[in-house]
C-alpha cells in the first residue's frame, strides 16, 4: 500500500502460500493481495489448478513442498496437500509424504527466517468420531490401515511435527483444523460432495448420494474460513500462547468449520432447490470408513478470535453455483 492514503496504518506482510493454486489457497491469495500483502504461491499443480491462478497478482514458484524452500517470509500458510478423498487416495504415498515432508520443510523455513506458520489441518484428525461435536481436545477415532489413513495419519503426524518444532525451536506455528469447506475455485472434478452435486445438477444428471445420505457434515463457505485465517494469523503471539497455555495445549489448535450440521441427503435437496435438474437422486455405495457424523465445536475459535461462520448454506451454495456456471474465465472475482 502506498503512503499518503489517509491515516490508515497498514503493515504489509511477505506471505508464502504453499498449495496456493488449490481451492482454499486461490481464495486466500486473492484475499491477502486485496488487503495489500505481498504473496508468493508455491504449488506443484498436482491438485492445484493453473486456471485458479488467472488474474492473480502473485509470484509463482512451481515446485514441490517436500523440497527445501528458499526465501524469507513473515507468514507462511501451509495448504499443500490434496484434500478430496478420491484425489488423496489416488496416490496415497504422495499424500502421506506431502503432509509429513511438506510440513518438515515449512517448519525448517520458519525456523530459518522466523516466519509465523498457519497450518491447514483437518477434521479428519478426528476420524469417524465417537465424540460429538468434536472439540480440539478429542483424540479422534482413526483407522490407521484404512483407505483414508494416508490423509488422516499424515495430517496427524504434521500436527506432531508442528508441536515439536514449537517446543524445540520456538517456531510460531498455529494449527487450523478445517471442516468441510466449499465455494468458488473448487475443482469441479475433484469428487467432493458439493462440487459433485452442483456439477451433476447443472448437467441435468442425477445426484450421486452415497449410502442413504444419513451421514452428516457442516458445510463452511470459504469466505468464513478466510475470515478465521486472517484473524488467526494476525493475532499477536503472546495472546495466542496465553490462550492455549490456559487450555493446557502444547500447540495452538482451533477448529474452523460450520457447526450447522445437516445430512448429505438434505444437502442434495438444497442443491436441487437451487438448480432444479429433473435428474433426481441416485444411490451409490457408501465408501469404506466414511465418517457418520461430523460437527465442529467452535467455542475456542469464538473465544480466541471472536470468529464464527456468517454465510448461510443457501447463500454460499448459490454463490458456488454461480461460479461453476460462469467460471474464472467470465472474470469471476470473490467479492
Ligand atoms: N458424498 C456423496 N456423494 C458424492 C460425494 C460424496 O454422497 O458424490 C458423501 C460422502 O460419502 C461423505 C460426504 O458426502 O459422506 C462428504 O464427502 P466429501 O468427499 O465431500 O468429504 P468428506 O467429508 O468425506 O471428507
Amino acid at each position: 500500500m502506498g503512503a499518503g492514503f489517509g491515516r490508515m496504518v497498514h503493515v504489509m506482510a511477505e506471505v508464502l502460500i504453499a498449495g496456493g493454486a488449490g481451492f482454499i489457497g486461490a481464495n486466500l491469495a486473492r484475499r491477502l493481495v486485496a488487503a495489500g500483502h505481498s504473496v508468493t504461491v508455491l504449488d506443484n499443480f498436482w491438485s492445484g489448478r493453473r486456471a485458479n491462478m488467472a488474474g492473480m497478482d502473485v509470484r509463482l514458484i512451481e515446485g514441490d513442498v517436500r523440497e527445501p524452500i528458499a526465501g524469507r517470509y513473515d507468514w507462511v500458510f501451509n495448504l499443500a496437500c490434496p484434500a478430496s478423498p478420491p484425489r488423496y487416495q489416488r496416490d496415497p504415498v504422495f499424500t502421506l509424504t506431502t503432509s509429513i515432508d511438506g510440513m518438515r520443510q515449512v517448519l525448517a523455513l520458519a525456523r530459518r527466517c522466523g516466519a509465523r506458520v498457519v497450518h491447514a489441518s483437518t477434521s479428519e484428525i478426528y476420524g469417524d468420531p465417537l465424540m460429538h461435536p468434536q472439540t480440539e481436545t478429542y483424540w479422534g477415532h482413526v483407522n490407521p490401515l484404512g483407505p483414508r489413513s494416508c490423509y488422516d495419519e499424515g495430517k496427524r503426524v504434521a500436527e506432531t511435527l508442528a508441536m515439536e518444532a514449537r517446543r524445540a525451536w520456538g517456531v510460531d506455528v498455529r494449527v487450523a483444523r478445517i471442516f468441510n469447506t466449499y465455494g468458488p475455485f473448487m475443482d469441479p472434478a475433484d469428487g467432493r460432495v458439493v462440487s459433485n452435486f452442483i456439477m451433476q445438477a447443472l448437467h441435468g444428471e442425477a445426484l450421486t448420494l452415497y449410502g442413504e445420505g444419513r451421514q452428516t457434515r457442516g458445510f463452511q463457505f470459504v469466505d468464513d474460513l478466510l475470515a478465521g485465517f486472517m484473524a488467526y494469523v494476525a493475532k499477536p503471539r503472546a495472546e495466542v500462547d496465553a490462550f492455549f497455555a490456559a487450555k493446557g495445549m502444547a500447540l495452538p489448535v482451533l477448529n474452523l468449520g460450520n457447526p450447522e450440521e445437516i445430512t448429505v441427503r438434505e444437502l442434495a435437496d438444497e442443491v436441487l432447490r437451487l438448480v432444479p435438474s429433473g435428474g433426481g437422486i441416485v444411490s451409490r455405495p457408501l465408501p469404506k470408513d466414511d465418517p457418520h457424523r461430523r460437527r465442529p465445536d467452535i467455542a475456542w475459535a469464538r473465544d480466541c478470535l471472536g470468529w464464527e461462520p456468517r454465510v448461510h448454506l443457501r447463500e454460499g451454495l448459490s454463490r458456488t453455483v454461480a461460479y461453476f456456471r460462469e467460471g474464472p474465465a467470465a472474470g469471476y472475482m470473490n467479492a
